[in-house]
């Protein structure tokens, strides 16, 4: 047995279960182990069912005198079951889990854990888990320890989970010799603790502080995987040379012109970040340039003016977007900024095979500029002159959209760019292979967004107020409906909500006004329509889940409803307010919230405009040393470690660089898969 063997192979588990996990990207045992607990509960305390207090939670075990069902008028049906153990009898009591009484038969070994409730003179408990056990010293997966809590999604139970994730570990320990990975010195410099003992302490922690060791010990894995791919990738990128590299002083005067023209002026930090790409370009080494700006900061514009030198130069630019929406944007985008130019755009996405705009198009099907979503580089398109690569939203280079190019035989410039504020320090260290530039100033003229809490109470005030602005201003608005947990059962959900607020919006509060409706369930041609339409100002409402949250740009709307809004993460509120505000008219975010006392982060969040602001208040809200809960919410995409944890990435980088100075590659094939499959799962998702 290996950890890169498949799921089938996990013992006791029905196909179905299996393929639940591969949505959930869950393929081989390793990424099994590492989908790790989002917290854990504490059930360590055993009590014999004499000893139990009222108000505390216990473990307790005992035999099944009787279990029975009793349904009530409500049609409710509860199940009791009585437990006896040496000391005394207790009842137990589940509701709507008939099913339960077929297996708790008298005589059956049961391990309860969950609060102790008083009624009268008698105790109960709250089963909050529970499990059958064959023999009295049967280890406990579910009770009487400190018990792992995941994510649930795709339909797959915390219960499911805990009990797949102990035959994966016995697996582990039964089969496989060793799985360490990294050299022993390395991990001894660093203290950490050994890898199996890290899965098996993550799961199913003896104690919290070993729990927390071993989270250590995964983050760690986790940041020298990502720093050693961009370290090695660093090195390469330095030992190589471009197909051409480009000239910029001979086509100053092009280049001067279509800047003049532009409907705007550059900001001096897009002009500083034009300057840095302007070096690069002409550089004999590719660039591998990285900008960072928050939510309208005015990244597209840059990225077009680099395109343009690839184009005066006679190369091909290829943009890659992360989703379908955002590719068709950008590429009415760019062809605005381009229509007095003689450059041909392209666009391909899985939904629209490549448009040619006007006649300037030659018959060869060949373009300036292609703009699609990542599945651009699989089409059989004519790239055979692509000298600029640009990846928006994204704050990783794709290690192997790189390697697909090269195969082609290019090697092309590199261009990435992303709103997540990632601190630059953080930044530097994490992605220490690229260079950083950041627009860090928004374009003049832009009002700072006036963001209030609104609670219930005030809710039809707002309705009138906003109906007032669209008669006045001619405005646009956007409501976002509560974003419900992910998951496919949860999509559906969010889907139906939005379809009734849609309803209730159109039919009641704006009848007089045109709605429209985007949801993540449309196919993505009839997405763009709703987004088009929406664009050509055909409505005033558009009503969506959080599908409008990526880079969606519309200037003429002011006003940003988020319905729910205690239940989104700073960032994803950042991001939704920055779909408004791109104009030099004022514009408003309206954070409506159920719960009426005041939340400390959305009235923060109203106060502060700034993403990097924000992205620092949640990490210091989160805690850096908190053990439960570190996961990122939409900042940046690290699976176990924190950027907060700056000692970790510190350590880890130090280790980085030992091990490139002392070791290659090909003396750790293990080391060598971790690099490729990081490598692998950098390809957008789309
Ligand atoms: P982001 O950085 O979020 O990708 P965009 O590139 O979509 O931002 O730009 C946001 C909006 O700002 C667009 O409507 C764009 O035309 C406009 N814009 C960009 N640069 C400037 C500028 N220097 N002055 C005024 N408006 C600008
Ligand atoms: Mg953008």
């Amino acid at each position: 047995m290996n950890l890169s063997d498949p799921l089938e192979l996990l013992p006791r588990t029905k196909s179905i279960t299996v393929n639940k996990f591969k949505l959930l990207e869950l393929h081989t045992f390793e990424d099994l182990l590492n989908y790790i607990p989002s917290r854990y509960e504490d059930y360590t305390l055993k009590s014999t069912i004499d000893k139990v207090q009222e108000g505390e939670i216990v473990t307790i075990k005992g035999r099944v005198v009787e279990a029975k069902n009793i349904y009530t008028r409500n049609r409710l049906k509860i199940q009791k079951a009585t437990i006896e153990d040496e000391t005394g009898k207790i009842e137990i009591t589940w509701y709507n889990q008939p099913y339960l009484v077929q297996l708790l038969k008298p005589g059956v070994l049961l391990s309860v854990a969950g609060e102790v409730k008083r009624f009268l003179n008698t105790y109960t408990i709250q089963p909050a888990e529970y499990e059958i056990l064959k023999t009295d010293d049967q280890p406990t997966i579910h009770t009487g320890r400190i018990v792992p809590i995941y994510p649930e999604k795709k339909g797959l139970s915390t219960k499911t989970i805990r009990e797949k994730m102990r035959y994966a570990l016995q697996s582990l320990e039964t089969n496989v010799e060793n799985i360490e990975w990294l050299p022993l010195d390395i991990q001894n410099f660093n203290t950490l603790m050994d890898e199996i003992e890290a899965y098996r302490q993550i799961h199913f922690p003896d104690t919290k502080e070993r729990a927390q060791k071993a989270r250590n010990r995964l983050a760690f894995d986790e940041l020298f995987t990502i720093q050693l791919s961009n370290a090695i990738i660093k090195k390469e990128w330095e030992d190589e040379k471009v197909g051409s590299s480009l000239q910029i002083e001979k086509y100053q005067k092009e280049i001067d012109v279509f800047i003049n023209n532009l409907p705007f002026s550059l900001t001096n930090a897009q002009k500083k970040v034009v300057d840095d790409i302007f070096k690069d370009l002409t550089k004999q080494t590719p660039m591998n340039r990285f900008i960072q700006g928050d939510v309208g900061s005015g990244k597209t514009v840059v990225a077009a003016i680099a395109a343009y030198i690839a184009h005066l130069n006679g190369f091909q630019t290829l943009y890659m977007a992360p989703t379908e929406i955002l590719a068709q944007q950008h590429y009415s985008t760019v062809a605005k900024l381009f229509k007095n130019q003689l450059v041909t755009i392209g666009l391909q996405t899985g939904a629209q095979k490549s448009i040619k705009i006007d006649s300037k198009t030659d018959e060869t099907g060949y373009f300036d500029i292609v703009i699609g979503t990542h599945a651009l580089l699989n089409e059989s398109l004519k790239l055979d002159k692509v000298g600029l690569v640009i990846i928006d939203e994204q704050h990783r280079f794709g290690v192997k959209q790189r390697s697909m190019l090269k195969k082609k035989g290019f090697n092309p410039h590199l261009l990435t760019m992303t709103a997540t504020p990632i601190p630059r320090t953080v930044a530097l260290t994490l992605y220490g292979e690229l260079d950083l530039s950041v627009i860090d100033e928004m374009p003049a003229g832009r009002l700072p967004i006036k963001t209030w809490v609104i609670p219930q109470i005030k809710r039809d005030k707002a309705y009138t107020w906003i109906k007032e602005q669209i008669r006045q201003h001619k405005t646009q608005v956007f409501v976002v409906c509560p974003l419900i947990e992910e998951s496919e059962i949860e999509t559906m959900k969010s889907v139906k909500a939005v379809k009734v607020e849609y309803e209730n919006l159109k039919e009641k509060i704006f009848k007089d006004w045109r709605v429209g409706l985007l949801h993540g369930k449309l196919k993505p041609i009839e997405k763009s329509k709703v987004m088009n339409a929406f664009k050509d100002k055909q409505f005033d409402i558009l009503v969506a889940t959080s599908v409008v949250e990526v880079g969606i740009d519309v200037p003429n709307a002011t006003i940003m409803i988020i319905e729910g809004a205690e239940r989104y993460g700073l960032a994803q509120l950042h991001q939704l307010r920055g779909r408004v505000g791109r104009s030099d008219k004022q514009s408003y975010c309206m954070l409506f919230t159920a719960s009426e006392e005041s939340n400390q982060r959305l009235q923060y969040f109203a106060k502060t405009n700034s993403g990097m602001q924000l992205a620092e208040f949640d990490l210091k809200l989160r805690g850096s040393g908190d053990i439960y809960g570190v996961r990122q919410h939409g900042y940046a995409d690290l699976k176990v470690a924190s950027f907060s944890d700056f000692e970790l990435i510190t350590k880890s980088k130090n280790s980085v660089k030992y091990f490139m100075s002392k070791y290659s590659l090909d003396q750790f094939p293990q080391i060598k898969e971790k690099v490729d499959t990081y490598g692998r799962l950098e390809i957008g998702r789309d």
